[in-house]
């Protein structure tokens, strides 16, 4: 069995700013990095290229191009993870053990979390953005009106404000496609509000209105029936009062069904997949055993180390934090992360406890208009010292629409995973 000082497990937005930081402070460390993926994709832009303003392409590069000079690649998946031997082991039967483990794979799809899905999804006008943005286009851009129906996940989901960008962005596309008279768009949420930070709802209520859009709230999606062309819904409202729907004047053909089920006809349908951290973490005894948090990885919501066992750190989507799951929020932790884990290796406490959930979602409301929300724990507005002297950012902003089309990709190639931002 081989042994390394640092283990990294996922070479994706934590894996190679993590990576790439180290080795910034300590060339001659030890690290190896697992993933099987040879390729890197840079998901915030496939919100623009479902829009068909972004190309697929430009969002992806070689992974062995991004891998920092000096850390060691293993083109392999993580099976199990034994943090009580040190130990992890890989597809190919390989052992590895570490001194000290990062921990960020990402989500998976679940998508037999939703009856129907799997044989839905990527035909017959049902697509997303978190699997296939290309097909995303496809329906928008061939859409001829009729029933468009935008969900949201009833578990944790990275980026939570991509189901409805794509939204906002297909009802202007609508519009320039002459079809959004003979539409319906329909944003059905599980949730009692549209964005969970008050500060940015009143330009989001704008552009709902601006498009007429109908929000459905407290609707669970449990089934998709495609041969039908049908959507169901669980409402997990216990009081009618809080069932009000916004815009709800359009005839959508609602079917109820019994005492909390709504089926709804969709000529498209774009969904935010239930999500899941890996099975690999899920078994391990790094995740969280019951509670709302069961089967994400668990770690101090400040210093991101794993509280049973010192040496293991986990950032990113994988991980509970009661924050959005970006990579807005990655780029603050992953400073701690590598601050934590230098210190353990120089004998001292992993006392860095500043990360304080600042999260960002680049809250695309239409072509050439964008909000920028950011926030940390507790839904509280966290806004960037510069960006907010010059802009308010809560208001619809050409300047922040070339933030995310432009300069975001230039500083996450560039400078967050070269280990400078
Ligand atoms: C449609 C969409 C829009 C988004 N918009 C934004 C946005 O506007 N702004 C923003 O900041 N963020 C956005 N995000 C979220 C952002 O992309 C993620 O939060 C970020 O990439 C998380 O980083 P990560 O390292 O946790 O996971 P990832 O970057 O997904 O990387 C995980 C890596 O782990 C690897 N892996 C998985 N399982 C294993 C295993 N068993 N063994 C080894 N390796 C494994 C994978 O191959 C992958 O390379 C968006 C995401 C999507 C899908």
């Amino acid at each position: 069995m081989k042994k390394h000082q640092i283990v990294i497990i996922g070479a994706g937005t934590g894996g190679i700013t993590v990576a790439a930081q180290l080795m910034r402070k300590n060339n001659r460390l030890d690290i190896v990095i697992i993933d099987p993926s040879k390729d890197h994709w840079y998901q915030p832009a496939w919100t623009l290229v479902g829009a068909d303003t972004y190309d697929m392409e430009a969002t992806r590069r070689d992974q062995r191009d991004l891998i920092p000079p000096g850390v060691k690649w293993l083109q392999n998946k993580v099976e199990k993870i034994e943090p009580e031997n040190n130990l992890l082991k890989l597809d190919n039967g390989d052992e590895i053990g570490y001194e000290y483990l990062v921990v960020s794979p990402g989500v998976e799809m679940h998508l037999d979390g939703i009856e129907g899905l799997r044989e839905a999804i990527g035909k017959g006008g049902v697509c997303s953005n978190y699997i296939d943005p290309e097909y995303t286009k496809k329906v928008l851009n061939e859409f001829k009106g009729g029933n468009a129906i935008f969900t949201q996940a009833a578990t944790p989901i990275k980026c939570g404000g991509a189901p409805q960008k794509i939204m906002y962005l297909a009802a202007e596309k609508f519009k320039k496609n002459k079809v959004a008279d003979e539409t319906n768009v329909v944003f059905a949420t599980p949730g009692s509000v549209v964005f969970g930070v008050k500060e940015f709802l009143p330009a989001l209520m704008k552009v709902i209105n601006r498009h007429g859009i109908t929000v459905k709230f407290f609707h669970k999606i449990t089934k998709i029936d495609s041969a039908a062309r049908k959507v169901y819904f669980q409402i997990t409202a216990t009081d009618d009062s809080n069932c009000i729907a916004i815009n709800d004047k359009h005839s959508i053909g609602e079917e109820i069904i019994g005492e909390a089920t709504v089926g709804m006809r969709y000529d498209m349908l774009h969904l935010a997949p239930p999500q899941r951290a890996p099975k690999f973490i899920r078994m391990s005894k790094l995740a969280h055993r019951e509670g709302p948090n069961a089967g994400w990885m668990n770690v101090d919501i400040h210093s991101l180390q794993n509280p049973d066992f010192p040496n293991v750190f986990g950032l990113g989507d994988a991980v509970a934090l009661p924050t959005a799951k970006t990579g807005a929020a990655v780029r603050k932790q992953a400073p701690v992360v590598v601050d934590n884990i230098l210190k353990l290796r120089s004998g001292r406490k992993a006392d860095n406890a500043g990360y304080y959930g600042y999260s960002s979602c680049p809250l695309v409301t239409g072509y050439g208009k964008m909000v920028l929300a950011e926030f940390g724990y507790g839904n509280k507005r966290m806004s960037d010292p510069i960006i907010s002297k010059f802009v308010d950012t809560t208001k619809e902003r050409y300047s922040m629409w070339l933030l995310k089309k432009y300069l975001l990709p230039f500083m996450y190639w560039k400078m967050m995973l070269k280990g400078k931002a």
